[in-house]
C-alpha cells in the first residue's frame, strides 16, 4: 500500500482545509454556545462535492475516493466537531444505504436533492430506547404491508439530523419471527404524517450537531422506499457502519489534529520559571505523543479507506481505526486541557469544546468495546 496522497488528494485536502478554515472553524465557538447547525457553511459544501462524497457524480454527487472522503471529514473534524458529526452522518449514514443498495428510483428521487446543498440532509435511525449495540436482539420498530405502503410503528433515539434531514432510513422489523433477517431499512421522508421528531437533546458536546428521538405512529410509505432487499437490513446495517466507522475516525484525527496545534501554540507563549513552558521536558513529551499518535492514527484511517478503495474487506480495519483514533482523541485532548492548565478548563479556549466534542467519539457507530469484539472475531479467526 502506498500512503502518499496522490496529486488530486493533496488538492482536495487543501481545498477542503481552506474551506473549513474560513467556513466552519470560524464559527465552532458560536455553534457549541448556540447549538445553531451551520446551514450558511453547509449550503455552500454542496456545490464543492461535501455532501455527496460517496454519490457518484449521475446522481449529483462527488463520488470522491474513500480516502478523499475520509480525508473530507477529518479536515471538518479539525474546524468543528459538531458540523463533522453532521456532515460525516449525513454522508456515512444518511446517503451510503441508497448509494449502496437503494433501487435506481430512490437514488433518482432522493441522492441529487440532498447532495446539492439547496435542501435538508440524510439521516439514518438505527438506535431505539432499548436498543443500541444489539440492534439484531433489540429493535422492536416494525414495518408491516398493508396493500402498496409499508406502515410503520415505533420509536428510535439518537437519531442525528432528523431535525435536519429530507428523510430518515429507519432500520425496522418486518419478520416478527425475528432472527438475522429479519430486519429492513425503509427510506422514510420527514413530512410523512405520524412521524415526531422530539426536541433536540442536551448534550455534553457537540451543540450544534441536532440529535433527536423520532416516533412512528402508523407511518405509511410506498413499498418501494424499501431499502435493498427486505430482510436484508442487518447486513446493510453493517456494511454502512464499517464505512460510518473510518469518518468516525477521521473526524477524531481531526479533532485532535486540532486540540493539539492549539497545545503547541500555548506552550510557546506561556511562561512559567522564566522560560516557554515549551522548554519543560514533561510538556514536550505530552507533545512528542500526541504527534505519534495523530499520526498513527491518520494512517490507520487512511488505510481502511484505502481498502475500502480496493473494494477490499475493511471491516477489521474499519475497526482499528475507529477504536484507535477515537480513544487517542480522548488522550489527545485531555493532555491539551493539561498544557493549558487552568486556562484549559475555561470555555474562553477551545480545547475544553474540543474535549467534550471528542468524547462521543468512542460510543457512536459502535462502542470501543463493540470495536473490539469486532476485531478479536477477525484475531481468532484469522490465527
Ligand atoms: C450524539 C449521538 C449521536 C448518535 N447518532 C446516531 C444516529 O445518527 N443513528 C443511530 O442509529 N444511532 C445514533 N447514536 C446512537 C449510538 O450509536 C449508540 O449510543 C451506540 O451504538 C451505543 O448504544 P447504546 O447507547 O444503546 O449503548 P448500549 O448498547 O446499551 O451499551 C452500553 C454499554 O455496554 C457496553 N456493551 C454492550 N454490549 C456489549 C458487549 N457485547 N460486550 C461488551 N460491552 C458491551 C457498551 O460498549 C457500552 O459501554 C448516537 C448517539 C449519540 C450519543
Amino acid at each position: 500500500m502506498n500512503f502518499d496522497l496522490n496529486e488530486e488528494q493533496r488538492l482536495w485536502q487543501r481545498t477542503v482545509h481552506e474551506f473549513v478554515a474560513k467556513e466552519v472553524q470560524p464559527k465552532a465557538h458560536d455553534v457549541d454556545v448556540t447549538s445553531e447547525f451551520n446551514w450558511e457553511a453547509t449550503r455552500k459544501m454542496g456545490p464543492l462535492g461535501m455532501l455527496g462524497l460517496s454519490i457518484p457524480e449521475e446522481y449529483g454527487g462527488a463520488g470522491v475516493d474513500a480516502v478523499s472522503a475520509a480525508i473530507a471529514i477529518e479536515e471538518l473534524g479539525w474546524g468543528c466537531g459538531s458540523t463533522a458529526l453532521a456532515i460525516a452522518a449525513h454522508n456515512g449514514l444518511g446517503t451510503s444505504p441508497t448509494v449502496m443498495f437503494g433501487s435506481e428510483e430512490l437514488k433518482r428521487k432522493w441522492l441529487p436533492r440532498v447532495a446539492s446543498g439547496k435542501n435538508k440532509l440524510g439521516a439514518l435511525a438505527l438506535t431505539e430506547p432499548g436498543a443500541g449495540s444489539d440492534l439484531q436482539g433489540g429493535v422492536t420498530t416494525k414495518a408491516v404491508r398493508d396493500g402498496d405502503m409499508w406502515v410503520i410503528n415505533g420509536a428510535k433515539m439518537w437519531c442525528t439530523n432528523a431535525s435536519i434531514a429530507e428523510y430518515i432510513i429507519t432500520l425496522v422489523r418486518t419478520d416478527p419471527a425475528g432472527g438475522s433477517r429479519s430486519l429492513s431499512m425503509i427510506l422514510v421522508p420527514t413530512d410523512t404524517p405520524g412521524l415526531k421528531i422530539g426536541p433536540a437533546e442536551k448534550k455534553m458536546g457537540l451543540h450544534g450537531s441536532p440529535t433527536h428521538a423520532v416516533t412512528y405512529e402508523d407511518v405509511q410509505v410506498p413499498l418501494g422506499n424499501l431499502i435493498g432487499e427486505e430482510g436484508r437490513g442487518l447486513h446493510q446495517t453493517l456494511a454502512t457502519l464499517d464505512g460510518g466507522r473510518i469518518s468516525i475516525g477521521a473526524i477524531s484525527v481531526g479533532l485532535a489534529q486540532a486540540a493539539f496545534e492549539h497545545a503547541v501554540n500555548y506552550a510557546r507563549e506561556r511562561k512559567a520559571f522564566g522560560k516557554p513552558i515549551a522548554e519543560q521536558q514533561a510538556i514536550q513529551w505530552m507533545l512528542a505523543d500526541a504527534a505519534t499518535e495523530i499520526e498513527i492514527a491518520r494512517i490507520m484511517v487512511y488505510k481502511a479507506a484505502w481498502l475500502k478503495e480496493q473494494g477490499r474487506n475493511y471491516n477489521k480495519e474499519a475497526a482499528m481505526a475507529k477504536m484507535s483514533a477515537t480513544e487517542m482523541a480522548e488522550r489527545v485532548c485531555r493532555n491539551a486541557i493539561q498544557i493549558h492548565g487552568g486556562y484549559g478548563y475555561s470555555s474562553e479556549y477551545p480545547v475544553e469544546r474540543i474535549y467534550r466534542d471528542a468524547r462521543l467519539m468512542t460510543i457512536g457507530e459502535g462502542t470501543s468495546e463493540i470495536q473490539r469484539l469486532v476485531i478479536a472475531r477477525h484475531v481468532l479467526a484469522e490465527e
